[in-house]
């Protein structure tokens, strides 16, 4: 077995955190090339991980195909007691994947263990879903069943903001409905999604559960492979065409969960005080670097001069620093190619000169710190309001008239995630339903749940995540038809 070895009581295995490699076949592997990640708070490079190769690639591949046939016949209980033990040992060492995490993503250490918790969380809730066969008709003439099997080797792809949530989920879907794993981490943040899948060694078969870390070109030689069956992806909305470009050539199935451009619509009827912080809050967490962070507020005119400046009091208290801080509420971003993505931003809006009600560009510094910006009432056609900065920047607008205000919201080719926040429920009900989004919240924004289907419209993605629909997408769905008399 790999590094991992007994706790000090002899039930969870443990893995030490200084060398990064490969898990191939139940082993770890290392490479004749190497590379590394920096950490965001401090641009100092981290330790090194292997670049994988096209034979690293077919040796993954193959061993999970190996696999493949006694894990899909191990039975779900078998399986999910497998998961339920490694989430005990990834529980385990929460502290530690938690420092990782902020070491190599940047983000508040305490949003590092809530990312770690919530990860246990999807792990252990998805593994105890059930994938019951469905009976569609059963009477004296036949019976009719729908049963889900699984696709076969399936690789998982992450990006750098949630390495290791967004990784969780699609490891917990994919091992419990049958199938095998190729995980693969974003180059930006591999450490701690390597570390899952050398700890996983010591509860799954080997080829069950493996990673590759590399370099850009590992993801296409991954979505090209013709003995890949599934791709489950999470990243931006270019990358995702790209991969079901690739995906195309073999019929492989994919779950695509992608950008987003997510509006708030609020009301006049709001509570200002109570609901502006939180607005603010659900723009400038992970420093905007979430899919379904609020990315547009559309704020009622009658209440608009109010709503902002309570939304810039509160911006005004919120900490930027590196994550080890205490009280800090925004980290840098994760990298430098997101920083300066975001700086086109703050480009556009001085070229434009739009007004700026807190924040506005930083001064470079030793990491790649930006401070929470608010951008007041620009134009519906700028590049602030239409395009996704993915970093700590967020416009409000203007609105009075309630079908207007929908098109608006409406208007992007993205479909994530949406909200209404009004005192009146049943106003906020009706403008809800109108509303062309995977998940849409009335007086919340961003709650999402291992049991609840997760997945975007337009787009936003293609199939779901999480839940019994989640699962599903990880199967074949077969019709079984009984014919009762012959
Ligand atoms: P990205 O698309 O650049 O990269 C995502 C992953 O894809 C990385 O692991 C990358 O190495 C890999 N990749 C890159 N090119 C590839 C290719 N041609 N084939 C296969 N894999 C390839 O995204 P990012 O910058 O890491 O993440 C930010 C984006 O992710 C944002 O747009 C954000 O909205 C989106 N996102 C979506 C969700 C969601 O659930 N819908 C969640 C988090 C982030």
């Amino acid at each position: 077995m790999p590094s991992a070895t007994n706790g000090s009581n002899g039930s969870a295995q443990k893995v030490t955190f200084d060398t990064f490699q490969n898990v191939i076949n139940g082993k770890l592997v290392s490479s004749s090339q190497v590379r590394h990640g920096i950490n965001p708070a401090t641009k100092k490079a981290l330790p090194d991980v292997p670049v994988a190769t096209q034979q690293d690639v077919d040796a993954a591949v193959k061993a999970a195909r190996d696999a493949f046939p006694g894990w899909s016949k191990t039975s779900i209980e078998d399986r999910r007691a497998a998961m339920l033990k490694f989430a005990e040992a990834f529980k385990a060492q929460a502290e530690d994947f938690a420092k990782l995490l902020t070491t190599e993503q940047g983000k508040p250490l305490q949003f590092g263990r809530l990312e770690v918790d919530g990860a246990y969380h999807w792990l252990t809730s998805i593994a105890n879903l059930d994938m019951p066969e469905e009976i569609l008709e059963d009477n004296e003439d036949r019976k009719v069943i729908v049963r889900y099997t699984p696709l076969g080797v399936a690789v998982a792809i992450v990006p750098w903001n949630f390495p290791v949530q967004l990784a969780m989920g699609k490891i917990a879907g994919a091992l419990l409905t049958g199938n095998t794993l190729i995980f693969k981490p974003s180059p930006f943040t591999p450490y701690c999604g390597l570390k899952i899948a050398e700890l996983a060694q010591s509860y799954f078969p080997p080829g069950v559960f493996q990673a590759l870390s590399g370099d850009d070109i590992l993801g296409p030689w991954l979505t090209a492979h013709p003995g890949v069956d599934k791709i489950t992806f999470t990243g931006s909305t270019p990358t995702g065409k790209r991969v079901m470009e690739m995906a195309s050539k073999t019929l492989k199935r994919v779950t695509l969960e992608l950008g987003g451009n997510d509006a708030a619509i609020i009301c006049k009827s709001v509570d200002i005080k109570t609901v502006a912080p939180q607005i603010a809050t659900l723009a400038f967490l992970n420093s905007g670097q979430i899919c379904l962070c609020l990315k547009r507020v559309y704020i009622h005119s009658s209440i608009y001069d109010e709503f902002r400046d309570a939304m810039v009091a509160h911006t005004r208290t919120l900490k930027v620093g590196e994550g080890t801080e205490e009280g800090v509420f925004l980290g840098p971003v994760q990298n430098s190619m997101q920083y300066e993505i975001v700086q086109t931003f703050f480009d556009d809006v001085e070229k434009q000169g739009h007004k700026v009600a807190v924040g506005g560009r930083t001064a470079d510094s030793h990491g790649y710190f930006i401070n929470p910006t608010i951008i007041d009432n620009p134009k519906d056609d700028s590049k602030i309001v239409t395009e996704e900065p993915f970093g700590p920047i967020v416009p409000i607008l203007k609105w009075t008239d309630e079908e207007e205000v929908i098109a608006r919201a409406n208007n992007t080719k993205m479909g994530l995630g949406a909200s209404v926040w009004s005192s009146d429920l049943t106003e906020a009900e009706r403008i809800a339903k109108h509303l062309e989004a995977g998940s849409v919240w009335v007086n919340t924004h961003m709650d999402s749940s291992p049991i609840v289907p997760f997945g975007g419209q337009k787009e936003s993605g293609i199939g779901h995540e999480w839940g019994a629909s989640g699962l599903k997408h990880f199967c074949n769905s077969q019709a079984l038809f009984f014919k009762k008399k012959v």
